[in-house]
C-alpha cells in the first residue's frame, strides 16, 4: 500500500481516505471524488485497494484521492 507519507504521496496531496483530504490546500477536490472513481485507477470500485500508474508497484486505498484526480469518464 501506497503510505501517505512517501515522498511521491505526499507530493500529490495522497489521502487513504478522502474525506481527510485537505479542501484549503486542495480546493480542486469535491465531495464524492476518491480512486474508486479516478479516471486512473486499475481496480475495480469494489476492492478495497487497487493500482494507480502514479504509485507503481504499490496501491491505492479504494476510498484514497490524490491532486492527480481525473474523473473517470
Ligand atoms: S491518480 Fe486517481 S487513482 Fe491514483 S492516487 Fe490519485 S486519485 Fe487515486
Amino acid at each position: 500500500m501506497v503510505s501517505e507519507t512517501d515522498p511521491a504521496a505526499s507530493g500529490l496531496a495522497y489521502k487513504a481516505d478522502a474525506t481527510k483530504v485537505d479542501k484549503a490546500k486542495n480546493p480542486k477536490y469535491a465531495a464524492g471524488q476518491n480512486c474508486g472513481n479516478c479516471a486512473l485507477f486499475q481496480g475495480k470500485a469494489s476492492d478495497k485497494a487497487g493500482g494507480c500508474p502514479l504509485f507503481a508497484g504499490k496501491q491505492v486505498a479504494t476510498a484514497g484521492w490524490c491532486s492527480a484526480y481525473a474523473k473517470k469518464g
